[in-house]
């Protein structure tokens, strides 16, 4: 390389760098633990090379993969900002969650915070004597405008802590430091510091770190075992698994559940002692599974609205049903492709969140589309009434996802299937255009590799509120449905209730039920029936015939009342799922391929 042309290579390298004001700021955290025991983390966060007079200091609202706001910037106490020589620098509060800070045409600025961190669950963060859990959408604050910044992350743990476990790239030249592309990988790295319980694995040519929080009774050869089946089995659904190092952080309880996806890592909740049950372990291998599937299906193959992300309020979208509701749909599929539960197993799982959609009066007035567009307002801010006026993506989602599967199945002659749809989309929109996906474009998607028009499914089952034909789905594969609730002449109230403080005290009402008709309210206390007192509501019901006239004695806010309901039977839906008796060849071959079954003969304990 020539000299001259060097230099006209540095000239060009210096435009594109003044025309990227911002590319220059650094920005460093140092987080240390003072007093770990009052759950406190002590951030410091240094921006340097700033050309600005004053500059915005923002926590997020809310963190990706949990729609609801969180309000993070609650948690921070004694904020401050200072320049090199430590003098303080002015500074304004100018919303929730947004510090104005001038600058004084300082060209870096410290700037030091608080956040108490006492809050257990896989998306807040959580700091005791014995660990801290960083959930990073908690504890960073960025600089508004400079989200596409790359950040460095230096840990000081404990001195009685030996151990970081998180996602984050390694900076080799200096310890417990961490490095970050920009503030989204950054958001989505969430840290553990502690003394955990470390273990490795590979699978698809990925290096798995799993690190064990708590305690617990597990096994680590089967788990490396069992969890590396899952991974494999994930991975041969894209074709890739675009990963080179995966952290799993689980956090066990005395009893726990649930996950948060993120790019490269999942925190995870498990039950201490639940490793030796064979239920709860097949249970949590099927959150393995959900958690796992999201690297893929929301992290990278996502909803168009999520991502790049506003972290400073809700990011709206319709298709957290295919998010969800698909990624619920694969935990049970894949747990069973893995062996882990026979298709009979598997079909007992559809049958509970078949009753589980059809039971709920929600699931006629709430559509899948609704149901994850106000899923900041109603999905995870539940009510009283929550029952009975909305329906659960991620149940009603594996539903649809099961619908499509059958549908594409079936009209491919079981050529093709939902994980081609799923395969193909990560392809088109991930890694060709890379962006987000419209509703538009996973519809035509699937319609093309299923050679099928989706517009009655998606009329009915999406955006409506028709119940599924499951008959239809089911007989592609060979099986049919029956509602065994059908028959049941047992007498229902449509209500329950709970004792609290000796009192009896009503805590749902079903719409169109008899208690609905007759004024039962939610928090009415349930003193008598029929002149009786009642301690329990279910067996006082239970003593009644379908028809009979009742008279419910309630104390409502202190005033006696007396309502009158008519006792009707139970509607409850008990479907069942069963094999056709006279399935033919291609029912038969679909079944094999959507079950994963090598002898039709061979469904296993139902
Ligand atoms: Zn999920």
């Amino acid at each position: 390389m020539t000299y001259k042309f060097k230099h006209f290579i540095a000239i060009l390298f210096m435009a594109a760098i003044s025309s990227l004001a911002n590319a220059q700021t650094k920005i460093a955290f140092e987080v240390s633990f003072t007093e770990p025991q009052a759950h406190y983390v002590d951030v410091e966060m240094e921006v340097s090379g700033l050309k600005k007079d004053q500059v915005d200091i923002k926590m997020p609202v809310w963190a990706p993969g949990s729609y609801l706001i969180r309000e993070f910037a609650k948690n921070v106490e004694s904020f401050t900002a200072k320049n090199a020589k430590g003098e303080s620098l002015p500074l304004e509060k100018i919303n929730k969650n947004t510090w104005r800070v001038n600058t004084q045409k300082n060209g870096k600025v410290k700037i030091n915070y608080r956040v108490y961190a006492f809050e257990i669950s896989v998306r807040t963060s959580f700091v005791d004597a014995s660990h801290a859990f960083l959930s990073p959408t908690g504890i960073f604050m960025y600089v508004d405008g400079m989200i596409n910044n790359p950040a460095t992350v230096t840990i000081n743990p404990h001195k009685s802590w030996s151990k970081i476990s998180t996602g984050l790239e390694t900076v080799k030249s200096k310890s417990n430091t961490f490095y970050a592309e920009n503030f989204d990988i950054l958001f989505d790295s969430p840290i553990e510091v502690g003394n955990q319980d470390v273990f490795e694995f590979n699978a698809s040519g990925v290096r798995h770190e799993v690190a064990m929080v708590g305690g617990g009774n597990y096994d680590k050869s089967r788990l490396k075992k069992d969890m590396a089946k899952i991974v494999e089995e994930e991975t041969a659904i894209f074709g890739v698994n675009p990963n080179k190092h995966y952290v799993f952080i689980v956090h066990h309880y005395s009893s726990g559940g649930g996950g948060l996806e993120h790019l490269n890592s999942t925190v995870l909740g498990a039950s201490r002692l639940g490793y030796t049950n064979e239920n709860t372990y097949k249970n949590f291998l099927g959150l393995v599974a959900h958690e796992y599937f999201h690297l893929w299906n929301v992290k990278r193959l996502r909803p168009v609205a999520l991502g790049p992300f506003d972290y400073d309020s809700e990011n709206y979208t319709s298709n957290l049903w295919i998010a969800e509701g698909f990624t619920a749909y694969y935990d049970n599929l894949v747990v069973r492709r893995a062996d882990f539960h026979t298709a009979g197993k598997y079909l007992n799982a559809l049958e509970g969140d078949i009753n589980l959609v059809e039971n709920q009066p929600g699931t006629r007035i709430q559509s899948l589309s609704e149901s994850s567009f106000d899923a900041w307002i109603k999905g995870y801010r539940p009510n009283e009434n929550s029952r009975n006026t909305t329906i659960s993506y991620y149940n009603k989602g594996a539903l649809v996802a099961m619908v499509l599967d059958l549908a594409i199945l079936n009209s491919t002659k079981g050529s093709k299937r939902l994980d081609d749809v799923m395969k193909a989309m990560y392809e088109e929109y991930f890694v060709k255009k890379g962006r987000g996906y419209t509703d538009a474009e996973f519809k035509a998607m699937a319609e093309k590799i299923g050679g099928i028009s989706l517009n009655s499914i998606y009329d009915k089952y999406v955006n409506g509120t028709v119940p599924i034909d499951y008959q239809t789905y089911l007989s592609y594969a060979g099986l049919k449905i029956v509602d065994e609730g059908n028959a049941a002449t047992d007498p229902f109230l449509g209500a329950s209730a709970t004792l609290k403080d000796g009192k009896l005290i009503v805590n749902n009402v079903v719409r169109g039920s008899a208690a609905w008709d007759s004024g039962l309210n939610v928090n009415d206390e349930v003193i008598a029936i029929d002149g009786y007192r009642v301690n329990e509501l279910d067996k006082t019901v239970a003593s009644k015939k379908v028809g009979d006239n009742t008279k419910i004695q309630v104390s409502r806010d202190g005033a006696l009342l007396e309502l009158q309901a008519r006792i009707t039977r139970n509607p409850a839906k008990k479907y069942r799922i069963m094999q056709a008796e006279n399935a033919s060849a291609e029912q038969i071959s679909i079944r094999n391929k959507w079950l994963n079954l090598k002898d039709e003969n061979v469904m296993g304990s139902k």
